[in-house]
């Protein structure tokens, strides 16, 4: 195993790992942008590097700080969370280069499923459905002519796209026409590449996904499914693990996971996002590469540390757990407590925390970086923290996360705490009645 492994991230995923890490003996270095000195991963990890000011480009995404910070500090493998580097090819190889471990995928797989171009052409190759769409698409005339024959309305997304930006809605041909130019130039100047593909827009759906583990030897595992629907601007707001699937619906997904996976022979951890429409039918959206916000879930129902589970995939000690060992036990929900007014259009609500005060009790946890007098900066995305309950069974779950944010006070910033009691008790989610336009139909949001 690793001695000593450097975070390239912040947040409460700084933290999650730096917890693992202690506890498996593994000595870490966090690195931080000056208004993070203060946060609480600096403060928990053996040691810390400043990387740069507060712009992330020049800080989290800043690469040749991040791996003078590892050389320096004898790091054996860096370890990038989410977001910011976690997706990067460029920077994997780079470490790789320099002797360091990246803790995920090879650059080849990252490259080959980074892209949701790439993941749709590995879907195809694999057997695996895809939503009615495109490759990359070259002009507005290919895109009209793909439009046509999809049928309106269409959604233009960035290729290399993600956290839910880089998409648009386009209903008519007219409209196509002047969005087209537009998303390329977005796209280009929000993620380093122009290229948009394109995909039949549609209503009404749930978002599901799969965790798999692989060993990068052809032996991948999964560890179940997650429902992802309750979200806002297609960004994720409350995760549950299991699916209300159907038990067979359920295990086709896992499995078409599972073959794509094994496709591209992967190495660690993974997430397969999937449709599933009124019908039953689903269809592959896109890989991510990475550890997810909402795998602590997948953990609660499985007792497995997924974190550990990188660690020793990337330290060469492969993926000993075998499909068969895997069982899932309970349901467990997450909320993502974002530093946001659900009131104001989930307007960011940066600023010091005056007082906070987390659930606790049987089948409760909290991965957090706030604490009391910390002030959030407003750089960064908003998330604050994540409640996490595991119950008998899906009500047992709800019943207990009503309690728990209950429990929770959080003084100062306005946070969507308040909004995730109203949905604990929506008879609708309740029922598990629950797509991705929840909040617009169900929640008059
Ligand atoms: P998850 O599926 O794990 O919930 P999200 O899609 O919500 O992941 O993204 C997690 C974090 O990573 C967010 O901070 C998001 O903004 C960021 N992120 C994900 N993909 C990208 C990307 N391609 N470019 C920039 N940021 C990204
Ligand atoms: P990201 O990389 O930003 O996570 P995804 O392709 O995973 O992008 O999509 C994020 C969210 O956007 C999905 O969970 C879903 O709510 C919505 N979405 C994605 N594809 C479609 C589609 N074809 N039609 C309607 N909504 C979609
Ligand atoms: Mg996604």
């Amino acid at each position: 195993m690793f001695k000593k492994i450097l975070i390239a991230n912040r947040g409460e995923i700084a933290l999650r790992v730096i917890r693992t890490a202690r506890e498996m003996g593994v000595k870490t270095v966090v690195v931080y942008s000056q208004p993070d000195e203060g946060s609480l991963p600096v403060l928990l990890a053996d040691e810390s590097v400043c990387v740069g000011p507060a712009a992330s480009n020049a800080s989290y995404l800043n690469i040749p700080n991040i791996l003078s910070a590892a050389l320096m500090t004898g790091a054996e493998a860096i370890h990038p969370g989410y977001g910011f580097m976690a997706e990067n090819p460029d920077f994997a190889e780079m470490c790789g280069e320099h002797g360091i471990v990246f803790i995920g995928p090879t650059p080849e797989s990252m490259r080959a499923l980074g892209s949701k171009a790439g993941g749709r052409e590995i879907a195809a190759n694999s057997g695996v459905p895809t939503v009615p769409g495109t490759g990359v698409l070259e002009s507005v005339d290919e895109a009209l002519l793909s439009a046509k024959q999809i049928g309106y309305p269409v959604l233009l997304k960035a290729s290399a796209g993600g956290g839910g930006r880089g998409q648009k809605v386009v209903r008519t041909q007219e409209e196509l026409r002047s969005a087209f130019g537009q998303a390329q130039e977005e796209a280009r100047l929000y993620f380093g590449d122009p290229a948009i593909i394109m995909e039949k827009f549609l209503e009404e759906f749930r978002h599901v996904e799969v965790q798999v583990m692989g060993d990068g030897q052809g032996h991948v595992i999964h560890i179940g499914e997650r429902d992802c629907s309750i979200q806002r601007r297609n960004q994720k707001l409350i995760e549950e693990a299991p699916s209300t699937l159907p038990d067979t619906l359920r295990q086709e997904i896992l499995a078409a996971g599972v073959r794509l996976a094994k496709f591209v022979n992967y190495a660690g951890a993974g997430t397969l996002e999937f449709i599933v429409d009124r019908d039953g039918n689903y269809y592959f959206m896109e890989m991510n590469t990475r550890i997810q916000v909402e795998h602590c879930v997948s953990e609660e129902i499985s007792g497995l540390d997924f974190v550990k589970l990188q660690l020793e995939i990337a330290a060469g000690e492969g993926l000993r757990l075998l499909q068969e060992d895997i069982v899932l036990r309970g349901h467990a929900i997450e909320c993502r407590i974002n530093a946001e007014d659900p009131n104001k259009d989930f307007r960011p609500a940066a600023g010091k925390i005056d007082n906070v005060h987390f659930a606790g009790g049987p089948g409760v946890r909290v991965d957090s970086h706030a604490y009391t007098g910390y002030v959030i900066p407003p750089h960064y995305d908003s998330l604050i923290g994540k409640l996490i309950v595991h119950g008998d069974d899906r009500d047992h779950a709800i019943r207990r996360m009503k309690r728990a944010l209950d429990e929770t006070v959080v003084q100062g910033p306005k946070t969507t705490i308040p909004l995730y009691i109203k949905i604990m008790e929506n008879p609708f989610y309740r029922r598990g009645a629950v797509m991705t336009n929840f909040l617009k139909t169900r929640m008059e949001m």
